[in-house]
Order: C-alpha cells, then sequence, then structure tokens
C-alpha cells in the first residue's frame, strides 16, 4: 500500500472526507435516479399497455400518484441546478451499474420502441425535457450534489395493485402482435411500398387475400406520418370486422384512434386517424365533402369486386386526384392479377404486386349436380369431420336464411355424438350478424374440436379467416341482378364466377395444403360458369348512384368517366324512374324533392316514401317501416319445437290488415311499449337482435329527419290509409295485380310473381286485389318479399304521369 501522506498535496485535491461525502451523494444520486428511470418505465408499460378502462379503480389511482411523484421528481431535478446524474468519460471510479444521462432523455431507444409498437397516440407521457442531457457531460469533479431532503429517495412508490405478471403477459401479447404483423408477406415490401406511395399520387397494390392489405397498409402509413387515412370496403362486416382487428393490433379502443362508418352506424372520434368505411359511406362523404379534404389517404380497397360504389368512388377519386394534387394519395387495392385495367384508368399508375405464399389445394368435384346444397354442404361438413384430420372447414352459402339453416341441421346431426368425436363449433358470419357474434369465427379453435364458418361472400376475398384447411363450395352466390329494359331488379341466387370459385378454394391453402370440395361438377365448372363477375354497376338499379351523382352537380352522366360504363338504356330507366317519383323535373334537373330524397342514405323508394310521410302526416310509423325494413328480414323466428306459436304470435301482428309492412309497423310499437323489453321478444318469437338494430336505425333516422326537415307526425298504428298511402308515393313502382289464377301480375312490365312464403298474405283466404312488394326474390320462382295492400286508385295519386286513374 503506498502512502498518500509522502505525496504533497495540491491545495485544490479534496480531503478523504470530502470524497467520501462526495460518493455518498453520488450514490443517493444515482439511486435515485435509477428509481426515477425505473418509475418512468412503470409508467409507461402501463399507460401504454392498458387502456383506460382497462385499468381497476385502485390501479387508475396508484397510477396517478406514480404520475405525480415522477413529475415532481424530474421537475425538481430540473430546477435544480444540479443534474441528477453523471457520467465519467474514461469510466474510471464509476461502477458498472451506473446510469447513463441518456437514459433520463425523453425518448430513450428502449421507451421509443415501446411507443412505436404501440403506437399509442393518446396519454402520451409527457416526460420534462431535465436541464441536462448527454450533450453536457457531467464530470466527477466538478458534481457537486446537495439534493433537497425530500428527493433523497423517492417516496414510498405504489407497487401493489399492478401484478407485474400482468404487465408481462400484456408485454407478450403486443410482442406476438408485432411478430404476427412482421410475418405477412407485405411487412417486406413495407419500405418500398411507402416509397412508391410518397412517389406517386396513385398506386395499384395487388397481392392475394391474407396478405395484409387491408390491415397492414393503413398502419404502415399512419406510422410512416400520414395524418389520416380512409379505406374503403364493398361490405359492411368486413368494415367492421378489420377496424376491430387494427384497432386490437394497435392496442386502442375501437372508435378511437381506428374506427369504421357504416350505413346507420358511425363508429369514430376526433382522434381518429384510420377509418374504414363501406365504399356507399364514402359515396356519400363527397356530398358534405366534395374534395374529401379530410383524408389523406384514401384506400380503394377490394377494388377487384367491383361493386357499384366502389367504381363510382373510382370515378370520384380521379377526378379530385388531379384537383387536389399532391396533398392527396389514393392506393387502390386488388386481390386479383388483373390489375391492368386499373393502372390504365388512372392514367398509368404503377402496380406493386406482392407475391402471396400459398400452399396446395386439392379439388374435388361432385360426380353429379348436388340438389340441395345445403343438405349436400352439411353432409359435407360431417363427412370431413369424421374423416379428416385437423383442421377449420369454411362453407360459402348464400346468406343468412340458408346459414341459420344449415347450422340447424349441423346442431341436430352433431347432437349425441357424444365423445364419439371431437366437438364441432359452428360459427356463422352474414352481413347482419352483431359484431360481438362475428368475433367467433376468429376465436381460436381449441385442441381437439374443429370449426366449421358458415359464411355468405364476405369470406371469399374481404375478411381471411386464420385456421381453415377445408372449403365447401356449392357454387352459389347472392347477386343484385337488374332488367335494364324493364327496370326490375332482383336478388338473385347465381352460379359464381370461376374466378370467385378460384379465390374460395385459395382460402383453404393459406397455412398449410388444403382440399376444397366443389358441390358440383368439373364439367360444370368449365361449360357453364362464366369467367369472371359483371361488375355490379352493369347489372345493378342505377338510381341511387344517379341521384346521388346528380346531387354532386354531375349531370352529364353520359359522360361520366366510369371504369366500365353502364349500358346506356339503364341510365335511361334510372333518370325514367327518377323522374316518375318527382326527383327529377322534364329537363332532367333535380328537383328540391329530389335534393331532399339524396340527403337520406336509403334509396331513392324509400326515400320518397319517407319524405311522403310528411303529407299523410305519418312520419313517424313511415320511419319505423323503413328501420324495420333494413334489417333485412330477420325479424321474426320460427324455433322447430314451437313453430305453431311463433306463427301464431306472428299472426297476431298481422291482424289489423295492411300487410307486412304493417305487421312490422305493429310488433316494433308493441316491443317499444313493452319497453325495449328482451323478455317480451322472447315470449314473442322476435329477434332481440334484430329489434335493436331497427332501433339503431330508427334514431339515426329520426335525426335525419330534422335535417331533411320532415315534421314529426304520428297517425298511430291503428289508421293505416295514411301510412300505406305514404309507402305507395314511394313503391308505386311496384305495383301488382291479382289475376285469376291467384298468382300476381305487375303492371309495370307485366309478368307474373308470386307472394312469398313469409309474408302475412301468403296462406289468406282472400287475396286484396292489388299489391306492392318492397322486393322481388328469385328463388325457384318470382316471389314478392314483403307486401302491402293498397286501392288501385291510390296509384294515380301517388303517381298521376306514371299511373293512370283508375276507372
Ligand atoms: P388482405 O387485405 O391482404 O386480404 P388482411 O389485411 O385482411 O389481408 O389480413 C392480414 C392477416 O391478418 C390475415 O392473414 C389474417 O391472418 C390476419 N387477420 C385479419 N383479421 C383477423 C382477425 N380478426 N383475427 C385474427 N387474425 C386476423
Ligand atoms: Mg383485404
Amino acid at each position: 500500500m503506498s502512502s498518500p501522506a509522502k505525496r504533497p498535496r495540491s491545495p485544490s485535491k479534496p480531503s478523504v472526507d470530502e470524497l467520501r461525502k462526495q460518493s455518498r451523494r453520488n450514490y443517493l444520486a444515482r439511486r435515485e435516479t435509477q428509481q426515477l428511470s425505473q418509475l418512468r418505465d412503470e409508467i409507461i408499460d402501463e399507460k401504454t399497455l392498458f387502456r383506460d378502462e382497462e385499468l381497476t379503480e385502485r390501479e387508475r389511482r396508484d397510477l396517478q400518484l406514480k404520475q405525480q411523484i415522477y413529475e415532481l421528481a424530474t421537475e425538481r431535478a430540473a430546477s435544480s441546478n444540479v443534474a441528477p446524474t453523471y457520467v465519467v468519460p474514461d469510466q474510471k471510479g464509476v461502477q458498472d451499474d451506473s446510469i447513463d444521462v441518456t437514459s433520463l432523455d425523453a425518448h430513450p431507444a428502449s421507451d421509443q420502441k415501446i411507443w412505436e409498437d404501440s403506437q399509442i397516440r393518446k396519454g402520451k407521457l409527457h416526460t420534462q425535457q431535465t436541464a441536462h442531457s448527454s450533450k453536457y457531460p457531467i464530470l466527477f469533479d466538478a458534481l457537486d450534489f446537495d439534493l433537497p431532503a425530500k428527493l433523497q429517495g423517492l417516496p414510498h412508490l405504489p407497487q401493489r395493485s399492478f401484478a407485474q405478471q400482468r404487465i408481462a403477459k400484456r408485454k407478450e401479447e403486443r410482442e406476438r402482435i408485432q411478430e404476427e404483423r412482421r410475418s405477412l408477406p407485405m411487412y417486406a415490401h413495407r419500405d418500398a411500398l411507402i416509397k412508391a406511395i410518397k412517389q406517386y399520387q396513385v398506386v395499384i397494390v395487388q397481392s392475394e387475400t391474407g396478405s395484409g392489405k387491408t390491415t397492414q397498409i393503413p398502419q404502415y402509413l399512419i406510422e410512416e406520418g400520414f395524418g389520416s387515412v380512409v379505406c374503403t370496403q364493398p361490405r359492411r362486416v368486413a368494415a367492421m370486422s378489420v377496424a376491430a382487428r387494427v384497432a386490437y393490433e394497435m392496442g386502442v379502443k375501437l372508435g378511437n384512434e381506428v374506427g369504421y362508418s357504416i350505413r346507420f352506424e358511425d363508429c369514430t372520434s376526433d382522434q381518429t386517424v384510420i377509418k374504414y368505411v363501406t365504399d356507399g359511406m364514402l359515396l356519400r362523404e363527397f356530398l358534405s365533402e366534395p374534395d374529401l379534404k379530410a383524408y389523406d389517404v384514401i384506400l380503394i380497397d377490394e377494388a377487384h369486386e367491383r361493386s357499384m360504389s366502389t367504381d363510382i368512388v373510382m370515378g370520384l377519386i380521379k377526378d379530385i386526384s388531379r384537383f387536389r394534387g399532391d396533398d392527396v394519395r389514393v392506393i387502390i387495392s386488388s386481390a386479383t392479377m388483373d390489375t391492368e385495367k386499373f393502372s390504365s384508368y388512372f392514367d398509368d399508375a404503377p402496380i406493386y404486386s406482392v407475391p402471396g405464399r400459398r400452399y396446395d389445394v386439392d379439388i374435388y368435384y361432385t360426380k353429379t349436380p348436388e340438389p340441395d346444397y345445403v343438405e349436400a354442404s352439411c353432409v359435407s361438413v360431417l363427412q370431413i369431420h369424421a374423416s379428416q384430420p385437423a383442421g377449420d372447414i369454411l362453407v360459402f352459402l348464400t346468406g343468412q336464411e340458408e346459414i341459420e339453416a344449415a347450422e340447424e341441421i349441423l346442431r341436430e346431426r352433431t347432437r349425441g355424438l357424444g365423445s364419439k368425436l371431437g366437438e364441432l363449433i359452428i360459427a356463422p358470419i352474414y352481413a347482419t350478424l352483431p359484431s360481438e357474434m362475428q368475433a367467433k369465427i376468429f376465436e381460436p379453435t381449441p385442441e381437439g374440436a374443429r370449426k366449421v364458418v358458415l359464411a355468405t361472400n364476405i369470406a371469399e376475398t374481404s375478411v381471411t379467416i386464420p385456421g381453415i384447411v377445408y372449403v365447401i363450395d356449392p357454387g352459389f352466390c347472392k347477386q343484385k341482378s337488374y332488367n335494364a329494359k324493364t327496370g326490375m331488379e332482383s336478388l338473385l341466387v347465381v352460379p359464381v364466377s370461376r374466378a370467385g370459385a378460384k379465390q374460395r378454394a385459395g382460402r383453404a391453402g393459406r397455412t398449410q395444403p388444403g382440399k376444397c370440395f366443389r358441390l358440383y361438377t368439373k364439367w360444370s365448372y368449365m361449360n357453364e360458369m362464366e369467367e369472371d363477375t359483371v361488375p355490379e354497376l352493369l347489372r345493378t338499379n342505377l338510381s341511387q348512384v344517379v341521384l346521388l351523382l346528380l346531387s354532386l352537380g354531375i349531370d352529364n352522366l353520359i359522360d361520366f368517366d366510369f371504369i366500365d360504363a353502364p349500358p346506356p338504356e339503364a341510365l335511361l330507366r334510372s333518370l325514367e324512374h327518377l323522374y316518375a317519383l318527382g326527383a327529377l323535373n322534364d329537363k332532367g334537373k333535380l328537383t328540391k324533392l329530389g335534393r331532399r330524397m339524396a340527403e337520406l342514405p336509403l334509396e331513392p323508394m324509400m326515400a320518397k316514401a319517407l319524405l311522403a310521410s310528411e303529407k299523410y302526416k305519418c312520419s313517424e310509423e313511415v320511419t319505423v317501416i323503413c328501420s324495420m325494413l333494413s334489417v333485412n328480414n330477420a325479424v321474426f323466428y320460427r324455433p322447430k319445437q314451437k313453430k305453431m306459436m311463433a306463427d301464431a304470435a306472428r299472426a297476431a301482428f298481422a291482424r289489423g290488415g295492411g300487410g307486412d309492412h304493417m305487421t312490422l309497423l305493429r310488433c316494433y310499437a308493441q316491443w317499444r311499449d313493452a319497453g325495449f323489453s328482451t323478455q317480451w321478444c322472447y315470449e314473442h318469437f322476435v329477434q332481440t337482435r334484430t329489434m335493436k338494430r331497427a332501433r339503431d336505425v330508427y334514431e339515426q333516422l329520426d335525426a335525419l329527419l330534422e335535417r331533411v326537415e320532415i315534421d314529426r307526425h304520428s297517425v298511430g298504428t291503428g289508421d293505416k290509409v295514411p301510412i300505406l298511402k305514404a309507402l305507395t308515393a314511394g313503391f308505386f313502382y311496384n305495383a301488382c295485380r291479382l289475376q285469376k289464377n291467384g298468382h300476381y301480375r305487375t303492371l309495370k312490365n307485366p309478368h307474373t310473381v308470386r307472394i312469398h312464403p313469409s309474408s302475412c298474405f301468403a296462406n289468406a283466404e282472400i287475396r286484396p286485389r292489388w299489391l306492392i312488394y318492397h322486393e322481388l326474390v328469385f328463388t325457384t320462382k318470382e316471389f314478392m318479399r314483403q307486401v302491402f295492400e293498397i286501392e288501385g286508385n291510390w296509384l294515380h295519386e301517388a303517381a298521376p304521369h306514371f299511373h293512370k286513374a283508375e276507372d
């Protein structure tokens, strides 16, 4: 040991005692720094990993307290002229566990990552920039601490309620989500894609379903600093479920940063930066904001579907992209390869193709055509369940009715199988299914069980369900079809196109090799199916779109830049229709009535009926009827064991006459009088969730009445004439007259139609002489669904230039 005493002491050198004291002070400062940064990490974890509403009262209080302490401490540290930590350039004399000054900066690397990862934009912790920073390393010698006593160590911190386990679990979950995100095909192209989007105003993105177009691209854009993204979907269920998924991935509450907007339901807020909307809703947004200023990026998703609204939106977007110039970006996304068309439409926009991964799918055809494909689908499901290795099944059916029928068959046939086979979890998905029930299709299948998803066309490309290995494709879908010559529109079950069948089969090979069972013959696939689905615009009633375009000031429809122009006679028919409804004058210009009709998010006939209710002083009742009609035929149910009781309950609503519309009105009114009770629904064989939706729609429509300045009036359910007259004012186009054979003949384009078996008139002994239908469905024959009774002379009153006066 050398003797320090022998060395000459420089007067400036501190004594051993002083050095000790300083060491102690340094130690305390270091400890506090450590505590502070630990505290900050905890706060960040708790705040970013959990949403406010996920915290218990106590956790929330504790978190507040921690934050207060933290703020106090950092403030002190900032105001005291001494930094609470230090580094020594050569590291001599400093223990390794000393805190690097940089860790007290507002955004140390690890926190930054958590920050980005969780992408929380709310409740950011405002760490105050302390007076020091790594730019000013403080030397050992210069250090002269004198911390206030209070801050010598931080007060006791609440640790109790936030179980570390919970935080760890949540961190793991976040990491898993990020891992999943990184594993999607789109991720490898993230930067290149962003670069392309920054460079070009319009970019076409093509990749296989499930690669991350819908859920990832909007997130990338926000991460890259774009302010707001809107993404269209042709289907409402897709808009809702995708928004829910993205909110989950970002760890935010649906409706805050990520939201959706569909007709009659707006789940967004001022904070919303990623918004999923139906294409129809975006189309309506042009009415209030013709240049869509609110969005930095517009993503037209599922463009290959060529839905009517998507096509029109593309036409309008083409216009605003020129006009808004560099301040808007447009992405057109498609799951199929034929993107050239979009590219040339958008002045040769670049196509960005992301190769997908896909496993082989074995395709099986039936030897002979299947007479009943619902039954055949169920048999196939059970066969797969009994004989094939693990893997979930996806069945494509055409609509809610078929899905419910299949569900019942499957339940019945798996009942009593006991433990012989694994559990078969049945998960339906269709447009009007409430969102909490939709979530079921995405739930992981437990070990030993098998999930069977019964889906409409929605599962073809717009939503991806993990775990599907088997696909059953009966080869049909429901499609709107329109006869331009007659102006009649009806909902048909039609064969899918070969392109559709390929997409369906592809669903089986996403995560491993799969199998697709086609319930049709190979011959029929080759010879009877169309190559591609006809764009909706070419097979639909254009009245609503024409009305909207006219109200946007686009008068010259013939010159509108359609990607595929509809047949001129279809345009002409819809102009005629709008003229008959009084929405246009004889010069083809929008009337005041037409303008008001366009304000309502309803098809023109329904809009007209609602506006006519003003004259007949029954806006209240017609609003209810419109709401009930919008919830899509799912009001009444008939359990197998209680069919008679269910039918009796339904017949009771029909009593009082008028037809199906009045039945719906009475049903709603009684439910309302029963205080919107669930028990009441149960007793009357009425679907509660459908009624709740009708009530939501009613509230929205009711609010809209104000906007179009309709006074609220009620005649009650007793006096049906004014109500039926108002409906006639809208739906006179659909009038038909009883024939001797007991069927009906339409007035417009005379042909025979029948009353749908679900109508209250289906089994009536005396059939009304005149009826008006709400819609035509073609199954085995052409059926009218939802009909009401009128008197012949009302038609002339409703549309003098369309129906001649009755003699
Ligand atoms: P794309 O739009 O290209 O078809 P998506 O962005 O819709 O693809 O989906 C990307 C991936 O996200 C899918 O492969 C699927 O695994 C996953 N995903 C999407 N929605 C859900 C969900 N609700 N639950 C679980 N995984 C989902
Ligand atoms: Mg998608």
